[in-house]
């Protein structure tokens, strides 16, 4: 079987749409059929100023939420990065075959430091997708499932891998990209051509997996559409309303274009009331269980220690033949 690794940031309070859709439910999805490795990566997330006690108690809230939206821990490895400390050495390793020019063309980058400026950005920000490649390069993963925004980085991780099998010899799997185009892209509610994005919208135009139904309901009524009036798909003229059809179309299993025909010109308000629901009954479960767990840290710590007990088995055996083919003396 395939193994499948991806990681998730502990970077806010809750999950949202566009991570639930482009990522988690398709990592539960996966443990039917791949040997599946998820990680929630909270070095990635100190490489913005950050408070420790908050970031402890998003990595659980962020395991809970993993768990509560069905990821198994009889069926996939969940752990967190920091929990397995080869992520950060191979990090080293990578950083120096990465040429400064080929780390400077990540867009991620320049998008995330624009507020601030390269300038007072960190240096680890710059070089976050070499640690992405290590996490997914330490497990040997077959298949890494991202969104579109993660499509470049990636990139970086399969070049990375063919480098260091041709100049030290065959030691890495090279990944490919596991990427849903239906979801691949879920937009803010507000500005309906940009990415729902944890760390750069109003809270508005996101939808949390933790969000109250009334909330729920609220934000996708006040979505912004437009004039026309008419529930149809077309990305160009009606990036809202094909937003929200492409949300109802994942959580309902129905073809876009079916939904499209059954609310016709109908006008948005009975479209938007039905997602609204839609969205509130698929997130009220997965909340009710993440509150579960997150009242019992004793054992969802515990959960975690097991998975970075068998993640680090995997890791420490790739670990221990990059040190071999770098020349470095066996850790013992
Ligand atoms: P940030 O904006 O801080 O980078 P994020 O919302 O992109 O946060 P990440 O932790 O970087 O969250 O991404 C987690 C996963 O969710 C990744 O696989 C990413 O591709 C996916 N993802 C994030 N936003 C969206 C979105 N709007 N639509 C589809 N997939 C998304
Ligand atoms: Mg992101």
């Amino acid at each position: 079987t395939r193994r499948v690794f991806s990681g998730i940031q502990p970077t806010a309070d809750s999950f949202h749409l566009g991570n639930y859709l482009g990522a988690v439910r398709q990592w539960v999805d996966l443990q039917e059929s791949r040997e599946t490795i998820y990680c929630v990566v909270d070095l990635h997330a100190i490489t913005v100023p950050y408070d420790p006690q908050v970031l402890r108690r998003r990595t659980r809230i962020a395991a809970a939420q993993l768990f509560a939206s069905g990821l198994d821990p009889e069926r996939c490895i969940l752990f967190v990065q920091s929990q397995v400390p080869e992520h950060a050495e191979l990090n080293w390793v990578l950083g120096c075959l990465t040429g400064f020019g080929e780390a400077n063309r990540m867009t991620q980058f320049k998008d995330k430091s624009a507020k601030g400026g390269a300038d007072s950005a960190s240096v680890g920000l710059f070089t976050y997708p070499i640690l992405q490649a290590a996490d997914i390069l330490l497990y040997q993963a077959d298949e890494v499932p991202v969104g579109e925004d993660q499509r470049q980085h990636l990139e970086l991780s399969r070049n990375l891998a063919q480098r260091f099998n041709h100049r030290f010899g065959e030691t890495f799997t090279v990944p490919a990209p596991y990427i849903l185009p239906a979801v691949s892209k879920i937009t803010d509610l507000q500005d309906p051509t940009s990415k729902m994005s944890k760390s750069s919208s109003s809270p508005q135009g996101i939808i949390d997996l933790l969000d109250e139904p009334a909330a729920i309901r609220k934000k996708i009524n006040r979505a912004v559409t437009d004039a026309e009036s008419v529930v149809r798909a077309d990305d160009e003229a009606k990036p809202g309303v094909t937003n929200l059809l492409r949300i109802y179309a994942a959580l309902s299993g129905e073809k876009i274009d079916d939904i499209a025909a059954r609310y016709g010109d109908g006008g948005y308000g009975g479209f938007k009331k039905d997602l609204g629901n839609l969205v509130a009954d698929t997130f009220g479960p997965i909340r009710e269980r993440t509150a579960k767990h997150l009242a019992d840290t004793d054992a969802l710590d515990a959960l975690l220690e097991d998975g970075a007990r068998r993640a680090r088995a995997i890791a420490t055996a790739t670990m221990a033949q990059v040190r071999d083919r770098c020349g470095f003396p066996a850790v013992n």
